[in-house]
């Protein structure tokens, strides 16, 4: 069968002919890859700026965006059959007795760094034919999902962001009733975290750079929600009308607006980073007036990556919610769908919103 990996030492990328993998274990479930989404993440592994191979290996293949059909399960499986669809979580936990999360079922807030993350750090993904997985590590997908189920796992990063910030919400001695909320980027990320917004009734703004008049932007509207162009607007003026926001999901990872953003909260406000900027990216910041308004304002900032078992269910029922909200927005987020020869040339220019690779597909 085949698998895209990268060869960091040797800065290549290729596609190569591996062993197809056989379930040893009793809860070993075999997996018939069907789609694998591509995403920011991919293209900083493929240019070697980020991601590592298994220990010992000189290759890593690549892909953590997974909707699969389960082919076969081993004895003690009782979750799942051949035919039924599943997504893959991606962290799994570091072997470490000290780390309370994972040792909670929790790698995605692992204390030591030691995870691994399939596609991504230290354990293959799912850019190739067949895998196997540990059934602990899968989650099920209603079939009706079946088109847009690769997106459940860029839903998971947000699912995680807003649920953590409803928390932070709950702290505060009254209801805070309609919200207004601002995303900023207008990537898949963003443009999901809208929908969750949208979705909830909250007064949804979108913030990035593509004109007024790019698919996103019109994408946004369709939502019933208002896009802001950076074009039109700077970094400097985020909060000018309609003033500030209650809850920011910053899904950018652009070092100067994530630290803009904390200015455009409005009291006991809530901004979720989900953004991941270059290391060493520079910015200007006002620290004294930033500190001071976090402080005067009650204001929390927090980042956060990955997710947990309990945010792929709750992005599954998102993504129901979003197909009779907005079918049409939300298939429109895949934007190319295409084969695995075609892969290395799409991970060095960036087209769409979301590319989709199709295992079955010939090129
Ligand atoms: C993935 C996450 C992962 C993160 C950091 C993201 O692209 O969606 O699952 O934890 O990268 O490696």
């Amino acid at each position: 069968m085949q698998a895209l990996a990268v060869f960091p030492s040797k800065k290549q990328i290729d596609i190569l002919n591996v062993p197809e993998p056989r379930p040893a274990g009793a809860t070993d479930v075999l997996l018939r890859v069907r789609e694998v989404g591509l995403c920011g993440t991919d293209r900083e592994i493929a240019s070697f700026e980020y991601g590592d191979p298994p220990a010992g290996a000189d290759h890593l293949i690549l892909g953590h965006e997974s909707l699969a059909e389960v082919v076969e399960v081993g004895r003690r499986v009782r979750s799942l059959k051949a035919g039924d669809l599943v997504v893959a979580m991606v962290r799994r936990p570091c072997p470490h007795a000290r780390c309370r999360a994972c040792r909670s079922g929790r790698p995605d807030f692992c204390e030591t760094g030691d995870y691994t993350e399939r596609g991504i750090k230290g354990a293959n993904g799912f850019l190739t034919n067949y895998v196997v997985e540990n059934d602990a590590y899968l989650v099920k997908v209603p079939s009706v999902l079946a088109d847009v189920a690769v997106l459940v796992e860029p839903l998971t990063v947000v699912t995680k962001a807003v649920e953590q910030a409803q928390a932070i919400f709950r702290r505060l001695p009254y209801d805070p009733g309609p919200q207004r909320g601002l995303v900023l980027g207008a990537g898949p990320i963003g443009l999901l975290g809208a929908m969750i917004f949208a979705a909830n009734h909250i007064e949804t703004y979108v913030y990035s750079r593509d004109s007024e008049e790019s698919a996103p932007a019109a994408l946004v509207r369709s939502l019933g929600a208002r896009y802001v162009s950076s074009a039109s607007r700077p970094i400097e003026n985020l909060s000018e009308d309609p003033g500030n926001f209650d809850v920011i999901l910053e899904a950018a990872g652009f070092a100067p607006l994530m630290l803009a953003a904390a200015g455009a909260l409005k009291p006991n406000g809530v901004l979720a980073l989900t953004g991941v900027p270059p290391d060493g990216a520079a910015a200007e910041l006002n620290a004294g007036g930033t500190l001071r308004n976090l402080v005067l304002k009650n204001n929390v900032v927090f980042g956060t990556v990955n997710a947990g078992r309990g945010d792929y269910l709750a992005a599954i029922q998102f993504l129901e919610q979003f197909m009779t909200l907005f079918p049409q927005s939300t298939r429109a987020l895949v934007t190319h769908r295409m084969s695995l020869a075609d892969v290395p040339q799409m991970l060095m220019q960036k087209r769409g919103i979301k590319n989709v690779v199709q295992m079955g597909r010939t090129a």
